[in-house]
C-alpha cells in the first residue's frame, strides 16, 4: 500500500515511523526548508534559536517511554527551570519540562533518520482517482498517486487541502481554530544578569520570555533571549511587519525588565497558527475518509504530546487498511 503524509512534523514524523517499522515506505512530504513543523529553531550565525515550541511535557505512559529512547538517543533533556510569573516572580506551575538538545530542531531530525522525508514540496491538491489519491505540488505537478493520504498540516491549512476531496473533514477542520503568536529572539551586546531565566509576564503585550542559554546544552554568549507575545496581541497585530513587531516587543522587554538592552541581532517569526484553541479530542486519535487521514495536535489535545499520539494512532489504522487489501478476505 502507498502511502503519502502531508507534514514533518511531530505528528507526520510520528505516523511515518509506525508505518516503515511495519514494513511500510511512506513518502513524507513537507512545505518547510527542513522537518520539524512547529518544534523548529532558527539557524543563526550564533546559535538555533528557538522560536517555536519552548518545552513540552509527557504525561501517557507510551510517550513517555518514546521520550526515554530520545534522552538515550542524546536528543532531548530535562530542563530544570523554575519560570516566574512576571513582574512579581512567584515560581509558576512546578512541571517536568523537556526540551530536545543542542536546538529543538533536532528531535525532528532524529525523528526522520532514515525515513523518505522530502521537504521543500507544497501539497496544493489532493483529488480522488478511480481507487487511489492523486497529489498535485503548487506547480500543479503530479507527486504520485497513493492508496492512502495521511495529512497532518495545522487545521486551517488542512481544511483548505480537504474542502475538495472531503468537505466532511474539512467541517470538522474548522471546528478546531487556531491561535496565533509573534516570536521574537533578541541577541544581546551584554548580558542582563536577570533574577530569573524563564518568566510569564502577567499583563502587556509578553506572554512568555526565557534566555536561550539557559536551556541544556545551547552556548552562553552572546545572550539571547525567545520572547513570545500573547494570544490576544498576536491577534490584534497578526498583519504588522516583522520589524514592527520586533522593535514593540523589545521595547515591552525593556519595560518588563526594567533595563536597556543593546540588541546587537533580532529574529522575529509570524506564527499564524501556532496552538489550538479548542482541539477535536478525538477519541479515535485521528479523523477518517475513504482512506484520506487527518492527524495532528489539533485532532487530539493541541500539545507535542497529542500530536505524537494522533499520528501513531492513524498509522495504525493505515496499517490495519494495508492488511485489508493485502488480504480482501480477511475479517
Ligand atoms: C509558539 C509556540 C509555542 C508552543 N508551545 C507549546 C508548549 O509549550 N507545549 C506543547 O506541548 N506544545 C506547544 N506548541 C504546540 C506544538 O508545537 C504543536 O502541538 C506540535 O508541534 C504540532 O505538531 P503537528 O505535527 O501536529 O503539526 P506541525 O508541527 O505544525 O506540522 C505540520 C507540518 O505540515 C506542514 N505543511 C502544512 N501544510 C502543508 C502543505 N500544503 N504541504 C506540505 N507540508 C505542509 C508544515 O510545514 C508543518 O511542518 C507550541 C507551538 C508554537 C508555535
Amino acid at each position: 500500500m502507498r502511502i503519502a503524509i502531508v507534514g514533518a512534523g511531530l505528528a507526520g514524523l510520528s505516523a511515518a515511523r509506525v508505518l516503515s517499522d511495519a514494513g511500510l515506505e511512506p513518502v513524507v512530504f513537507d512545505k518547510a526548508r527542513g522537518p520539524g513543523g512547529r518544534i523548529v529553531s532558527k539557524r543563526t550565525p550564533y546559535a538555533g534559536v528557538d522560536l517555536g515550541t519552548q518545552y513540552f511535557t509527557a504525561r501517557d505512559g507510551e510517550f513517555r517511554a518514546a521520550v526515554d529512547d530520545w534522552r538515550e538517543a542524546g536528543v532531548l533533556a530535562s530542563w530544570p527551570v523554575t519560570p516566574r510569573v512576571l513582574p512579581e516572580g512567584q515560581p509558576a506551575r512546578a512541571q517536568a519540562r523537556l526540551v530536545a538538545v543542542p536546538r529543538m530542531s533536532a528531535l525532528a531530525r532524529h525523528m526522520a533518520e532514515g525515513l523518505d522525508v522530502r521537504c521543500g514540496v507544497q501539497v496544493r491538491e489532493i483529488t480522488r482517482e478511480a481507487s487511489a489519491w492523486s497529489i498535485q505540488d503548487r506547480h500543479g505537478d503530479s507527486l504520485g498517486t497513493f492508496d492512502g493520504v495521511l495529512l497532518t498540516a495545522p487545521a486551517p491549512q488542512a481544511q483548505s487541502l480537504l474542502a475538495e476531496p472531503s468537505p466532511r473533514l474539512a467541517a470538522r477542520a474548522v471546528e478546531a481554530p487556531m491561535k496565533p503568536c509573534w516570536a521574537a529572539g533578541l541577541v544581546l551586546d551584554e548580558p542582563l544578569n536577570l533574577a530569573f531565566d524563564a518568566g510569564f509576564p502577567s499583563s502587556g503585550p509578553l506572554g512568555w520570555v526565557a534566555r536561550l542559554g539557559a536551556r541544556p546544552q545551547r552556548p552562553q554568549t552572546p545572550e539571547i533571549w525567545t520572547l513570545h507575545a500573547t494570544d490576544a496581541w498576536s491577534e490584534a497585530n497578526i498583519e504588522w511587519s516583522e520589524d514592527a513587531v520586533g522593535e514593540y516587543l523589545t521595547q515591552a522587554f525593556a519595560e518588563l525588565t526594567r533595563r536597556r538592552p543593546s540588541v546587537s541581532d533580532r529574529f522575529v517569526h509570524r506564527w499564524r497558527f501556532a496552538r489550538s484553541r479548542r482541539a477535536l479530542a478525538e477519541p479515535a486519535g485521528y479523523l477518517e475518509h475513504d482512506q484520506l487521514l487527518c492527524a495532528g495536535d489539533w485532532v487530539v489535545d493541541g500539545r507535542v504530546e497529542g500530536a505524537w499520539r494522533s499520528g501513531r494512532a492513524a498509522a495504525r489504522r493505515l496499517i490495519s487498511l494495508a492488511a485489508g487489501r493485502a488480504d480482501p478476505d480477511a475479517e
